[in-house]
């Protein structure tokens, strides 16, 4: 149990009550668990033959399933997750290290002829210690895939939570343990960015950041890695853009939008908080848009109903209410909270803004939306591409040359066409421009945690 670090209230969002106390680990606990993770790497992890990682990997996948309820209910009390939100991502990080159990033996290299005879073959190698630091919005499905790719590769891990949301991690580090996993392979450190965040990134002995939380800490990390010349992956901000032409299937993008934007009360890098909407169903849309979102049920994190649960705490709510204030000259429906105790905010349209508006430009991380018109294919993915984020966004039409001329052009990493789906256990998952670096997700996350090593075979 860390304490060097202190002890830290840990607030019910929904309450505004404490509920737990965390210890913190301060730099000499953090020295520990790195030198702990490379001996644990160095003393039979990365030499452990790939089918035996599998082996516990899949014992882990099941432990996390046997312990799925009790998971979500963490997770829910922890950041105000609503309940059946917080039970479909405790089994997301179930499949996650299912996945990679049955993806490691999959991960092939390469024979290559070489133009002077003889040929070249590669091994993917383990690269030692990981350092995995995650955010508090998704905090346990980010924590599984990070770490379970990395472990499957052969790495030993350190995972930081976030200081918000210490709780699932911590449970998956004990029982993946339980499930096998030797001691010391995977460790889990409670603590504050700034300090054992910092100290954990330009330790000499971790090898890899894999990071996801804010663009501006994803810089300061790899700033501070740059000395060591350290592997880096960057899973950051968006302001993704929501795509709707006037041959889609209007009615359902309308009513299935709104959960693109707020669910998880907006606290999602995916958001699709910028709507284009082409100007002949624009007023359609936008009525059954509202529609939609008045039908959404706010409410406490541990009722199955609630689609919105609060915002992780009441500075956060304050946060987006203050873009709502610089958008008080525009039309914002909603956006109020509801009475009582609790970080609750309503969700809030806003029509009529413009391009350079601060609500249309910049991450909120609150359940708010702008939607505009537009006229031309041309100008609109202008300003879709007018963004220094790129990371997730859909695109609805019923005409398939147009849906794939969009995708091309629309500078982010991953995208749907008639429907709102980021994530897929199977596939890459990152994002263009200031939205990241890397890739987390599919076999792509199993290139971000090993060495290439090529080696050449004479045949003389
Ligand atoms: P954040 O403030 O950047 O924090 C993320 C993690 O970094 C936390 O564990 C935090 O620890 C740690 N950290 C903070 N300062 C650090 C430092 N100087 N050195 C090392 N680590 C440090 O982000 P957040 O507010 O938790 O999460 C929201 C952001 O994450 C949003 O921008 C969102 O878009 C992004 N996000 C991106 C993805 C994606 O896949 N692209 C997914 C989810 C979220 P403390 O909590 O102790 O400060």
């Amino acid at each position: 149990m860390p304490r060097e670090g202190g002890r830290r209230e840990l607030i019910d969002p929904a309450t505004e009550e404490a509920f737990a106390q965390i210890s913190a680990a301060g730099p000499a606990e953090l020295d520990r668990a790195v030198a702990g993770a490379q001996q644990a790497f160095e003393s039979g992890w990365r030499d452990l033959a790939a089918g035996k990682r599998a082996e516990i990997l899949f014992a882990i996948s099941k432990k996390l399933r046997d312990h799925a309820d009790e998971i979500a209910a963490i997770e829910s009390r922890n950041i105000g997750k609503p309940i059946t939100d917080a039970k479909d991502e405790a089994a997301l990080g179930a499949r996650v290290f299912e996945y990679y159990a049955g993806a490691i033996s999959k991960f092939f290299g390469e024979t290559i002829p070489v133009a002077s005879g003889g040929f070249s073959f590669t091994l993917h190698q383990p690269m030692g210690v990981v350092a995995a630091i995650v955010p508090w919005n998704f905090p346990f499905p980010i924590a599984c895939w990070k770490s379970a790719p990395a472990l499957a590769a052969g790495n030993c891990v350190v995972l930081k939570p976030a200081s918000l949301s210490p709780l699932t991690a911590l449970r998956l580090g004990e029982l993946a343990h339980k499930a096998g996993l030797p001691a010391g392979v995977l460790q889990v450190v409670p603590g504050a960015g700034g300090t054992i965040g910092d100290a954990l990134v330009q330790h000499p002995l971790v090898r890899k950041i894999s990071f996801t939380g804010s663009t501006e800490i994803g810089a300061h990390i790899m700033r501070l890695a740059a000395g060591g010349i350290k592997r880096v992956s960057l899973e950051l901000g968006g302001k993704s853009p929501n795509i709707v032409f006037a041959d889609a299937d209007v009615d359902k993008a309308a009513t299935t939008s709104p959960m693109s934007v707020f669910a998880n009360t907006g606290q999602d890098c995916c958001a699709r908080s910028r709507v284009f909407v082409e100007r002949s169903v624009f007023d359609r849309f936008v009525e059954k848009f509202v529609a939609a979102t008045r039908a959404l049920t706010v409410g406490g994190p541990d009722d199955p109903n609630t689609q919105l649960g609060p915002l992780v705490s009441t500075q956060q709510r304050e946060k987006v209410e203050g873009f709502l204030t610089t958008a008080k000259s525009r039309e914002i429906i909603g956006g109020d909270r509801p009475a009582g105790r609790g970080a609750y905010l309503r969700p809030a349209i806003v029509l009529g803004c413009e391009t350079s508006d601060a609500v249309w430009r910049e991450e909120i991380f609150g359940p708010v939306v702008c939607i505009r018109p537009f006229d031309d294919e041309t100008t609109m993915l202008r300003e879709v591409n007018d963004s220094p984020y790129g990371l997730s966004g859909s695109i609805w039409t019923n005409d398939l040359k147009r849906a794939l001329r969009v995708a091309r052009s629309v500078e982010s990493g991953v995208l749907s066409i008639n429907s709102h789906s980021s994530v897929h256990v199977e596939a890459p998952f990152g994002g263009f421009k200031q939205s990241g670096l890397g890739r987390d997700l599919g076999m792509n996350a199993l290139e971000g945690y090993t060495e290439t090593k090529s080696i050449y075979i004479s045949e003389e």
